[in-house]
């Protein structure tokens, strides 16, 4: 065997996703020597795209931007990437319980009924949200009975109408793509805390960068020649209070600071040397994943444009709890996402089992967007996927805390230990989850690990 290459660095970062570049980025400005160590052969983590012809993209992983995601769009713009608008325009379909319905907006509800539980249901849930205090959930007052609370739990106490119950999932599920029964209400709390409230998150979709999101990926490490070693997974950090040594197959870093930029769920595979303490060890080791496979039916055109129709399509069918329009920014190629989550079970999710190849993936996204806009839907030229639940290296979309564990777990999930520090958009306070919380999560981290170097 080979003897590993060692390199001497200020500080160390694992992982090469928005997070990871952004911190080294704002680290390198400060005169800090950094060196990022990523597993997979290609930077960006959970944005990512595929080539469909030269120069023509797709996003398979994060795409939409919003208003009030700050983070993300001013680093959009210092690397010089733009964003357009989402398209938007033209009827939804939703189908639940058997009945297909269109409407001229976003709300689905047309009970007013439904839609008066599904109001307070949501002014509760923000107004509870509000009183957390911003970065540390876990340390309100009442943290501990929010957490041990299930989501399931607090819906059927709240929302006794079916219809109600499904539209405030429909409104979480692009972030929660698991069960309710397996999510802690305070992390759904803390969540929507992070995004400043219902009027705000219901706009996250408004916008998608230019080039795909994984464009800014691609230029913040263009901004860092040499520095950026790509298909090294890490194996073992060896800490001290003042030291750290990375070692991959390949190499073996020695730097004053380390930076994990990834899932915590990710970090698992990773041998601390000496051992984690007991809450941090519990976050790395807990089953938070989330997602599935985002599958992508493509198209000569956006077809259902011509009808009058938006593309977003949500029912309580397998494959179809979320059809969106991903079609490319000028319409010469139509795209119709569907995000299908075979890790849940009932209405909400695909049956496990049921979804278990791509041409069985193929065929019930097909059926979902031909019950949406009829025969046309068989025509696609193509389908692509990515199946986040089998990506090497990245444990779904996003974490969803299971009742317990973030009460547990506290503010050891941020808190540095020893020389070594913890960001990603889990650890982001503004908007958690989403692109934006990695890069909220970077600039926090940056300045904490300036700090320790005295720089
Ligand atoms: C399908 C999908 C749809 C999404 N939709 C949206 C959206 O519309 N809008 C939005 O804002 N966000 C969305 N997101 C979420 C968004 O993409 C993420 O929040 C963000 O990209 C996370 O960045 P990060 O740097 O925190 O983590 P990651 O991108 O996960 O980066 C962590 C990196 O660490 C690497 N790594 C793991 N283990 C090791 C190891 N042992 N050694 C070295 N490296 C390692 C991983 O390979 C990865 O590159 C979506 C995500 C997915 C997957």
């Amino acid at each position: 065997m080979n003897a590993a290459t060692t390199i001497t660095t200020d500080v160390v970062i694992i992982g090469a996703g928005l997070s990871g570049l952004t911190a080294a980025r704002r680290l390198t400005e400060r005169g800090i020597s950094v060196i990022v160590v990523e597993a997979k052969t290609r930077v960006g983590g959970r944005v990512h795209r595929k080539e469909l012809s030269p120069g023509k993209f797709l996003d398979i992983g994060g795409r939409f931007v919003g208003p009030g995601q700050d983070d993300i769009l001013r680093i959009a713009a210092e690397v010089g990437v733009e964003t357009a608008p989402f398209f938007h325009d033209g009827r939804c379909v939703w189908n639940f319980d058997g009945q297909r319905w269109e409407t001229d907006g976003d709300g689905p509800l047309r009970d007013s009924a439904s839609r008066e539980q599904y109001d307070a249901a949501r002014a509760e849930l923000e107004r509870l949200a509000f009183t957390l205090p911003t970065g540390s959930p876990w340390a309100a007052p009442n943290a501990a009975t929010l957490d041990r609370t299930a989501f399931s739990t607090w819906l059927d106490e709240h929302l006794a109408d079916t219809a109600a119950r499904w539209a405030l999932l429909f409104d979480l599920n692009s972030f929660f793509f698991v069960p309710a029964h397996r999510l802690s209400l305070l992390h759904v709390l803390s969540i929507l805390a992070s995004t400043g409230g219902w009027e705000i998150l219901d706009q996250s979709d408004d916008r998608r960068i230019v080039g795909g999101s994984v464009e800014i990926a691609h230029r913040l490490a263009a901004a860092l020649p040499g520095r950026v070693h790509t298909g090294q997974p890490v194996r073992t950090v060896e800490w001290t209070t003042d030291s750290v040594t990375v070692r991959t197959d390949e190499l073996s870093i020695t730097a004053r600071r380390c930076i994990v930029a990834m899932n915590p769920s990710d970090a698992r595979s990773i041998s601390f040397e000496p051992a984690l303490p007991w809450a941090r060890g519990l976050f790395h080791r807990q089953h938070q994943v989330q997602g599935g496979v985002m599958g992508i039916l493509i198209y000569q055109r956006p077809f259902w444009r011509d009808a009058g129709y938006s593309g977003q399509v949500t029912t309580d069918l397998p494959a179809g709890t979320y059809v969106r329009d991903g079609s490319l920014p000028d319409g010469s190629l139509g795209a119709l996402n569907s995000f299908m989550t075979p890790l849940s079970e009932g209405p909400w999710g695909a049956p496990i089992g049921l979804l278990d190849s791509p041409a069985a993936r193929r065929e019930a996204i097909t059926r979902v967007v031909e019950m949406a806009f009829g025969p046309d839907a068989r025509t696609a030229i193509d389908y692509v996927e990515q199946d986040w639940l089998n990506e090497p290296f990245t444990a779904g979309v996003q974490a969803a805390l299971p009742p317990g564990l973030m009460t547990e777990v506290g503010a050891a999930a941020v808190e540095p230990l020893g020389s070594i520090h913890w960001s990603s958009t889990e650890l982001g306070d503004r908007w958690t989850g989403w692109m934006n919380g990695a890069i909220a999560s970077a600039e926090r981290v940056a300045i904490e690990v300036a700090s320790t170097l005295n720089i």
